[in-house]
C-alpha cells in the first residue's frame, strides 16, 4: 500500500507542476481567460464546496454555460492543485459517442495536453486513454457495462452523468444502478447535469439532493413561425408546384416529386387553413400527418433554401444553424445548395455539416469562425441542440422534426422515421441563436403546430417498445426485469412489462426462469423488434441469410415500392414484375433490392428506381440497415466468414419458412391473412408445418 501511495504522491506533484506551467504559459493564460468568461466559472467555488459536502448534487444550466467541459475539469484541477491529482478518477458520461470524443478533445486542448493523457475518452470499439488518465469521458453505455463487472466502481472518485434532461434510456438505467451503489460507496460523488430546469425530479429521486443552477446570459431571440417566414421570404405556398421546375433527375435525388399535384393542392389548402384559423388542435391526426409530411417532404428543402437566401441577402452577419432530421436529408440539402448561385458560392458561403457519424477531423471546422464576409451555414441534426455548442450562431432554421436519439449498440432501438419535436426542444433550438448577440429563429411550421407539440419529449424508457426494453435489461444482468424497472425514475406500467416478459418467453428469448437464452442474447444485440431479429438469426442458422436480411431490413424501414395515386396502375404493373412468380411481397422486395444493387454497380440506380416505381432513399436505408445487421451478427460470431450462411439462399421455400417462423407467435393471424396481399407466401400447409418445426428446433437449441 505505502509503496503505491508514494508512487501516486510523486505522480501528483508532477501533475501539479505541469498544470502550473501550462497555466502560466501565454497560451494557457489565454485559454484561462476564455474559460473564466463562461457562466459556470462564477459558480466554481460554490460547486466545489457542494460536491465536497454532498454525495449527490444536481446541476442545471443553459447549454453552453460550461457544464460538460468545465465542471469535471474544476474537480480535476483542484485535486491536482492540492497535490492529490493521481488519486482522483473522474468519469463523465455522454449520451452520444461523438460528444464524448469532441468534449474530451476540447478539455485536453484547454489543458494544453494531447488527448489520452490526463483526459481521455472511451466509446464502444474506440478509445484514447492511458495510465495517466484521470478524467474520462465515455458514453453512458460504456459506464453501464463497466458497472456490470465492477459492481463497486472501485477506484472511481467522481461520476458525472451529463445531459440527464434528455432522459435517454442508458441514463435512466445508470441512475437505477448508481442509486443502488451509493450506500456501498459512501466516498463516491455523483453529479447529475441537466440543460433544463427540471432538477427537482432528479433531486427527489435521490432523496432530496441539493440542486444548483448556473445562471446563464443569453440574448433575446426573435421567433418567426411559418406564417412570418412566408411573408418575409415572399415564398408562396402555391410554389409547392415549384418542385416541378427542378427537373426530373434532380427530383429523383431528393425524392420530392412523389406528391401528385392534386394532393399538393389539398395540402396547400390545409396549411393555409391552419395558418389562418389557428385551430390546429381540431384537426384529425390524419390531417396533422399530412401537414407534417408537407413540411418535411414536400417543399422543405426549397423553403429552407429561400430562408437561407433571405438571411444572406437581407440580414446582418452571423452564422446560421439549420436543424434537420438526419444524415440523408443533410446530404441531399447540401447537394441542392451546392448548385445554388449564391449559397453554393464558396467565396460567399461556407457550408458545413454536423451529424453523428462525422469524422473528428471534420468536427473542428464547425467551431471555427468563418473568414470575414463569408457566411457560415451549418446543417446539423439535433445533436447541435444541446450536446454541441457552436458559438457564433445568430440565425437558427428549425424544421421541427427529429429522429429520436439512437445510441450505441448496447441499447439499440432505432427510430427510423422522423417525428415532431417537443416544445422544449423547439425552445432549445431557438436559444442556440442568442449566444453572442440578439438572434433570429425561423421555425418552418405554423405557430399552431408548435402549440400542438408535446410540452416535453417522453423519456426514452417509456417510448421504447417494451419487448426490446426488457431484452436490454436482461442483457445488463441486473436480475428481475420487473424489480429493476420498478426502481426507475418513471417506471412503465407493471402489467405491460409482464406481458412483454411473457412474449419474450414465448418466442424463446427468455427461458422459464426469465434467463436470457442464446437466441435472446443475439436478439438483445440487434436494433430491431425481437420478432424480426429472430428471423435474422434463423436465416443465418438455416443458411439463407441474405434474402432474409433484405426482407427484415425492408420490414424495419418501410416498403420501397411507391404507389403514386396518379400512376397507380403503372406502379402496380411495375411491382407485379417482381412478384409475378409467386405473388410474394417479401420475395418481390428481395428481387427489387438485388436489381437495384446491380443497377447501382452500373451507375444507373436512379434510372432503375424511376422505371420500377421504387424509392431510392428507402432502398439506400435498407442497404445501410443490412450492413448494420451483418456487422452486429458477424461480431457476435453468428456468421461464417466463408459465406456458409448463404448456401441455401436460393431455396425460396426455406426463406419463406424462416420468415413465417419468425412471425410464429402470430402465425394464426398470418394464416388468416393468407388471402390478403402480404402473406400469399404460404402456398401450402407444408411450409407452415416446416415453419413450426423450425421454431421448435431453434427453441431447443438454447
Ligand atoms: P455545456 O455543457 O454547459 O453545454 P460546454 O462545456 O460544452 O457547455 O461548452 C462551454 C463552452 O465552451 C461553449 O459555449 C463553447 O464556447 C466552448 N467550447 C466547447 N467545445 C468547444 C470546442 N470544441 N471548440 C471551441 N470551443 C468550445
Ligand atoms: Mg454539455
Amino acid at each position: 500500500g505505502s509503496v503505491m501511495e508514494k508512487v501516486l504522491q510523486r505522480r501528483s506533484l508532477q501533475m501539479r507542476n505541469m498544470q502550473r506551467a501550462w497555466q502560466e504559459s501565454p497560451e494557457g493564460n489565454k485559454m484561462l481567460d476564455f474559460r473564466k468568461s463562461l457562466p459556470s466559472f462564477k459558480e466554481k467555488e460554490r460547486l466545489l464546496q457542494a460536491i465536497a459536502r454532498n454525495q449527490v448534487i444536481v446541476i442545471s444550466g443553459e447549454t453552453g454555460c460550461g457544464k460538460t467541459t468545465q465542471l469535471p475539469q474544476y474537480i480535476l484541477e483542484s485535486e491536482i492543485e492540492s497535490g492529490r491529482g493521481a488519486f482522483c478518477n473522474i468519469i463523465c458520461t455522454q449520451p452520444r459517442r461523438i460528444s464524448a470524443m469532441a468534449v474530451s478533445e476540447r478539455v485536453s486542448a484547454e489543458r494544453g495536453e494531447p488527448l489520452g493523457e490526463t483526459v481521455g475518452y472511451k466509446v464502444r470499439l474506440e478509445g484514447m486513454k492511458g495510465k495517466n488518465t484521470h478524467l474520462l469521458f465515455c458514453t453512458s453505455g460504456i459506464l453501464l457495462r463497466r458497472l456490470l463487472s465492477d459492481h463497486n466502481l472501485n477506484g472511481v472518485t467522481h461520476v458525472f452523468v451529463d445531459e440527464i434532461h434528455e432522459r435517454g434510456m442508458n441514463e435512466d438505467f445508470l441512475l437505477i444502478v448508481l442509486k443502488d451503489l451509493l450506500p456501498r460507496r459512501r466516498d463516491l460523488r455523483l453529479i447529475l447535469m441537466s440543460a433544463t430546469l427540471n432538477a427537482e425530479l432528479f433531486s427527489n429521486y435521490f432523496g432530496g439532493a441539493p440542486t444548483i443552477h448556473i445562471p446563464g446570459f443569453t440574448y433575446p431571440v426573435q421567433a418567426h413561425f411559418l406564417e412570418d417566414v412566408l411573408e418575409m421570404t415572399g415564398y408562396k405556398l402555391t410554389s409547392l408546384n415549384q418542385v416541378d421546375d427542378y427537373g426530373q433527375e434532380k427530383l429523383w435525388k431528393t425524392q420530392r416529386q412523389l406528391l401528385p399535384r392534386k394532393r399538393k393542392n389539398q395540402i396547400t389548402a390545409l396549411v393555409e387553413d391552419a395558418l389562418h384559423k389557428s385551430n390546429f388542435e381540431n384537426y384529425s391526426s390524419r390531417a396533422r400527418d399530412s401537414l407534417a409530411s408537407w413540411t418535411a417532404d414536400c417543399i422543405g428543402f426549397n423553403l429552407i433554401e429561400a430562408v437561407l437566401c433571405h438571411i444572406c441577402r437581407k440580414e446582418c452577419p452571423g452564422a446560421v444553424l439549420v436543424f434537420m432530421t438526419g444524415w440523408e436529408d443533410i446530404s441531399c440539402l447540401r447537394d441542392q445548395l451546392k448548385s445554388h448561385p449564391l449559397l453554393g458560392d464558396p467565396n460567399r458561403v461556407l457550408l458545413l455539416t454536423c451529424h453523428g457519424s462525422m469524422p473528428t477531423s471534420e468536427q473542428k471546422f464547425i467551431f471555427e469562425k468563418a473568414p470575414p464576409n463569408i457566411r457560415k451555414i451549418v446543417l446539423a441534426t439535433n445533436m447541435a441542440e444541446a450536446s454541441i455548442t457552436i458559438n457564433d450562431i445568430v440565425f437558427v432554421v428549425d424544421c421541427g422534426k427529429a429522429k429520436e436519439t439512437t445510441y450505441d449498440a448496447l441499447n439499440n432501438t432505432p427510430c427510423l422515421l422522423p417525428s415532431w419535436i417537443s416544445q422544449a426542444s423547439a425552445r432549445q433550438r431557438r436559444g442556440r441563436a442568442g449566444r453572442v448577440q440578439p438572434g433570429q429563429c425561423y421555425h418552418l411550421y405554423p405557430r399552431c403546430v408548435y402549440e400542438a407539440f408535446a410540452e416535453y419529449q417522453l423519456p426514452e424508457l417509456l417510448r421504447t417498445p417494451l419487448n426490446s426494453l426488457c431484452l436490454q435489461i436482461k442483457s445488463l444482468q441486473v436480475g428481475s426485469i420487473g424489480e429493476f424497472l420498478s426502481a426507475a425514475l418513471q417506471p412503465p406500467e407493471p402489467l405491460a412489462v409482464q406481458n412483454a416478459v411473457d412474449f419474450l418467453k414465448r418466442i424463446g428469448a427468455l427461458d422459464e426462469k426469465e434467463n436470457l437464452t442464446n437466441l435472446g442474447k443475439f436478439l438483445s444485440m440487434l436494433p430491431v423488434d425481437p420478432k424480426l431479429g429472430k428471423m435474422l438469426v434463423m436465416g443465418a442458422i438455416f443458411r439463407c441469410f441474405d434474402p432474409v436480411l433484405t426482407i427484415v431490413s425492408g420490414l424495419s424501414v418501410r416498403d420501397p415500392f411507391l404507389l403514386p395515386q396518379e400512376k397507380k396502375n403503372l406502379a402496380e404493373i411495375a411491382k407485379s414484375r417482381f412478384s409475378a412468380k409467386d405473388y410474394s411481397d417479401h420475395m418481390a422486395l428481395v428481387r427489387a433490392y438485388e436489381g437495384w444493387k446491380d443497377a447501382e454497380r452500373e451507375g444507373s440506380g436512379y434510372e432503375y428506381c424511376w422505371r420500377n416505381f421504387l424509392s431510392a432513399q428507402t432502398l439506400q436505408a435498407i442497404h445501410s440497415l443490412r450492413k448494420q445487421f451483418t456487422f452486429i451478427l458477424r461480431d457476435a460470431g453468428l456468421l461464417d466468414e466463408d459465406g456458409g450462411n448463404n448456401k441455401l439462399s436460393h431455396n425460396q421455400s426455406l426463406v419463406r419458412a424462416v420468415i413465417c417462423s419468425g412471425l410464429f407467435p402470430g402465425i394464426t393471424s398470418v394464416v388468416h391473412r393468407e388471402t390478403s396481399m402480404s402473406f400469399k407466401t404460404m402456398d401450402d400447409g407444408q411450409v407452415f408445418l416446416y415453419a413450426v418445426s423450425v421454431q421448435v428446433i431453434v427453441s431447443n437449441q438454447k
